[in-house]
């Protein structure tokens, strides 16, 4: 089993590290220096000590997957890696320089991967050494705990890199799903129209913030309500979605809801700010409205 390369070790990346490993994988995980992919590392010792805490993994576990991890400072190391995923910072300079500064180690048969949620895979290929071996695989968070990858094929993708990720993609036990290289792939194109949609009516004035959550999380059985869900996104996050969307299609169905832009542009990003529709600042989330 070849060496897989994690490049970005943030909450993504590092849960892409623990599943590979996981798997079985040797993993080669860097972020923007040594200290940087150390911390990410050290992240997911914690998460796995939980583990052990709670039973769902024995001692013995937790250090295997822990000893395939190396965290490296420069990526030259994963000269040796058939597969590397990229999962840095979503802004598309910081994955060009990486593709360019990867790429010259590659192998001739390693994959380039892309764990973007909005930039074009086909776009993003042209700063990759091959195009045929550029793909993006989309996990979803937090990687240990959810079951999908949607995997995205370039114009240029050969059917030998989508059997590469395929083949990855089953040794982790995630169900693949495939989807063209159209804005928001399925599970964005999908989900941000609702939680806009769900701004909409709350600044129409429809219903509370609370009732909105409690209508879809009870009468659609869904886990949790679409403001709480984006509250826990980022609102930044579905707003730059949601952009994407509308620029990326033309269509006036994918305009961002005003509420939501008002939001952002008060900083109140939700979850992590401490404050979106709910503030979170007591023991218990409250509405801003
Ligand atoms: P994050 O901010 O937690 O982590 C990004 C990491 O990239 C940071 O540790 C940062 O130091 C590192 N980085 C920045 N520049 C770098 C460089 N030049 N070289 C190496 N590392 C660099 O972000 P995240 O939530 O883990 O998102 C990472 C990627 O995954 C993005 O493309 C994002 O769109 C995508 N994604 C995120 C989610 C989510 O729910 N957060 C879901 C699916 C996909």
């Amino acid at each position: 089993m070849q060496a897989v390369g994690v490049i970005g070790a943030g909450q993504m990346g590092a849960g892409i590290a623990q599943v590979s490993a996981a798997a079985g994988y040797r993993v080669l995980l860097s972020d923007v220096d040594q200290a940087r992919a150390e911390a990410g590392k050290a992240g997911i010792a914690k998460r796995l000590a939980r583990d052990v805490e709670k039973c769902k993994i024995d001692a013995e576990a937790r250090d295997r997957v822990l000893e395939r991890i190396e965290p490296i400072g420069d990526v030259a190391g994963m000269a040796a890696c058939g597969l590397v995923i990229e999962a840095a910072t979503e802004r598309e300079e910081i994955k060009r320089a990486i593709f360019a500064k990867v790429g010259a180690v590659l192998g001739h048969q390693a994959v380039l991967a892309s764990n973007t949620s909005s930039i074009p895979i086909t776009r993003l290929a042209q700063a990759s050494p091959d195009a045929a071996r550029f793909i993006g695989v989309h996990f979803f968070n937090p990687v240990p705990v959810m079951g999908l990858i949607e995997v995205i094929r370039g114009l240029a993708t050969s059917d030998a890199t989508v059997a590469t990720v395929e083949t990855y993609a089953a040794a982790l036990g995630k169900r693949v799903v495939h989807a063209n290289d159209a804005p928001g792939f399925i599970v964005n194109r999908v989900l941000m129209p609702m939680l806009n949609e769900a701004c909409f009516a709350l600044g129409e004035g429809v219903a509370s913030i609370r009732d909105i959550d409690a209508a879809v999380q009870l009468g659609l059985n869904h886990p949790m309500g679409p403001l709480t869900l984006a509250d826990f996104i980022g609102l930044d996050t579905c707003l730059e979605i949601t952009r994407v969307l509308f620029e990326g299609t033309g269509d006036p169905k994918f305009r961002p809801a005003p509420l939501l832009v008002k939001y952002v542009e008060a900083g109140w990003y939700g979850r992590k700010t401490g404050r979106g529709f709910y503030d979170y600042s007591g023991a218990e989330p409250v509405p801003t409205r």
